[in-house]
């Protein structure tokens, strides 16, 4: 196979003439070209005119290598890459041990995918509900202010990326291609196809949880099983001669059944796919001496403008159609007083949604379906944080998220509703009264406040200086009716527990923390990403 790069044609061209353009490019006929895949298409707005461009797989039959020495100066033609996935082993027949995995976000899924196509049957251990029932629980907070602490945005099967935008990008070094990995296992679960070639794909809330259905059932029918409702509560681990530990299991509480009784399930490969809200658990593996570190997160708002706004600013003439969708942005400022200001998972024709999981706390995310339609887009507005400013060690930064969570549900008015503030509102300090021309879109609802102690005052203040300059890139941006919702602190995880090259745990043999929970992933491709990679270590291990 052969692929072009950076082959470009105007918005609207037809199949045809992608067909043509790869004939004229080459020097060859049509008829030559025994057959073509888009392997990825990015928009190309350098010109004044937009234009999509591409990368393409061909197959040209016995042409190939005449045409790879004509074209040997031109870096945009080169042999095809081989960017299928490898299994690093596979399980023996007889299987003595099966491996533990905690979590059924995407690390979680993704580790115990991979560990049963490879045939080591894996355990996996969710505290959450099935997602059907999941989303019951998930929308009582949004439509009834009801918290259920065990079953909620952050907490079930699928992960905290189930009631999302579904964004499927990240900007993680991936040499061995193995988010295409992940891809290619989403569209088989029912994603559509788009996703393995369009350059910033999204696939919406609605599709997930199918996709996630489909994921469960490929794991069980290779032999895995997941256990709902199962929180793991407790590490069991026994001391090694060289000072350090290792994991015979995990302690349960069974919250599917009355009185919540508690069990043990043996295993000396155990990985730890928590996301980042999993406190109470980081808590206990604190206690019992896991190594873990303080590391730099964000907080901030979430700012929503309409989304007329944003595609005019970004698309220019060509707001409106139908191959752009929706537009996103991605902005970021350096302030005066050393803090960045960036927008953080930006939701285009989306909605804020209440994002806690701790009763008595107000936290906001975003979220879109497929279709990205709805009136408003909206983004995070996050300043970062260092464990400078929140000195004492590795659960240091929890508190710190606890403390601004908390104040945010005072004031929102003590009923998980957000304290919101019009921007121009915030820029001149003043509390807001009352909605502008943006409605926001946050569920339950939103108390009109001012938002300057929502946040330490070297937030406020960078985020003062970023909404002007901001504007200054889209034209709007810092719009007097924009609405600003808060508080945005789970936008990573406040510690890493750190590992070694081998993925497991510094301290403790046979652990592998891993995801967005361990620090080591930051959005659901990367969580995916990173869950291959610890099942592989793993898998490596056991049969080494
Ligand atoms: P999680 O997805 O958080 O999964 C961890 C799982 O572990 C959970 O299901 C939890 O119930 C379970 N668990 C925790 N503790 C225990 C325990 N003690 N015992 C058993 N089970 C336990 N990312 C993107 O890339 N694109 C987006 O568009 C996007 N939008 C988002 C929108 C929202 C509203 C939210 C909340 C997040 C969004 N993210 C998005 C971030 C993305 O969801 C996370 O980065 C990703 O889910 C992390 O995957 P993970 O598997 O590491 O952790």
């Amino acid at each position: 196979m052969l692929r072009i790069t950076e082959l470009k044609l105007p918005l609207d061209h037809t199949e045809a003439e992608l067909k043509t353009a790869i004939a004229k490019y080459l020097g060859i006929a049509e008829a030559d070209i025994a057959s073509h895949l888009v392997y990825k298409r990015s928009f190309d707005a350098r010109k004044s005119q937009m234009q999509l461009a591409y990368i393409i797989d061909l197959d040209v039959g016995s042409l190939e290598k005449k045409l790879l020495a004509k074209f040997k100066d031109d870096s945009h033609v080169l042999p095809t890459p081989d960017t299928s996935y490898h299994f690093v082993g596979q399980a023996p027949a007889q299987l003595s041990h099966r491996p533990i995995v905690v979590g059924f976000g995407p690390c979680g899924i993704f580790a115990a995918l991979i560990l049963a196509q490879m045939g080591f049957k894996p355990i996996v251990l969710e505290r959450g509900k099935k997602v059907r029932e999941r989303t019951q629980d998930t929308w009582g907070l949004w439509r009834k202010n009801t918290l259920n602490p065990e079953s909620n945005v952050q907490f079930g099967e699928g992960g905290a990326g189930t009631f999302s935008d579904g964004k499927l990008y990240s900007q993680i070094k991936d040499p061995r291609h193995l988010g295409r990995k992940v891809l290619t296992e989403f569209v088989k679960a029912g994603a559509p196809e788009e996703i393995l070639y369009i350059a910033k794909p999204h696939i919406g809330t609605f599709k997930l949880v199918g996709m996630v259905e489909k994921m469960r059932a490929e794991i069980e029918s290779l032999g895995g099983e997941i256990r709902f409702q199962q929180r793991v509560d407790d590490l069991i681990l026994e001391d090694t001669p060289d000072g350090n530990k290792q994991i015979r299991g995990v302690r349960v509480t069974e919250l599917g059944v009355e009185g919540h009784p508690s069990s043990e399930i043996l295993s000396e490969h155990v990985v730890i796919a928590l996301g980042h809200s999993a406190r109470d658990s980081f808590a206990m593996m604190h206690e019992r001496g896991v190594f873990m570190e303080a590391k730099p997160f964000s907080v901030g708002f979430r700012i929503e403008h309409p989304q007329s706004l944003i595609d005019k600013a970004r698309w220019g003439k060509y707001a409106g159609h139908p191959i752009l969708g929706a537009a996103d942005y991605k902005l970021v400022h350096h302030a005066a007083n050393g803090r960045a200001v960036y927008s953080f998972c930006m939701c285009p024709g989306g909605t804020v949604v209440a994002a806690t999981s701790e009763e008595g706390r107000v936290v906001t995310n975003g979220m879109s379906q497929y279709s990205r339609n709805e009136r408003n887009a909206n983004s995070g507005m996050v300043v970062s944080i260092n464990p400078s400013d929140y000195p004492g060690g590795a659960m240091a930064g929890i508190e710190f998220q606890r403390a601004l969570e908390s104040h945010a549900y005072v004031l929102g008015g003590g009923n998980y509703n957000a304290p919101a503030q019009l921007v121009g509102d915030f820029l001149a300090g003043r509390a807001s009264k009352d909605v502008g021309t943006v409605e926001p879109s946050y569920k339950p609802g939103v108390n009109w406040t001012d938002l300057a102690s929502a946040l330490p005052e070297y937030a406020i203040s960078a985020m003062r200086e970023a909404l002007p300059e901001f504007g200054k890139k889209i034209r709007g941006y810092d719009m007097h009716d924009a609405v600003l919702t808060g508080v945005e602190t789970r936008t990573s995880s406040p510690l890493r527990i750190t590992r070694g090259d081998d993925c497991q745990s510094l301290n403790v043999r046979g652990l592998y923390p891993a995801g967005e929970g361990a620090g080591y992933a930051g959005g659901i491709l990367s969580a995916g990403v990173d869950g291959i990679k610890v099942a592989e270590a793993l898998a490596q291990d056991l049969l080494s």
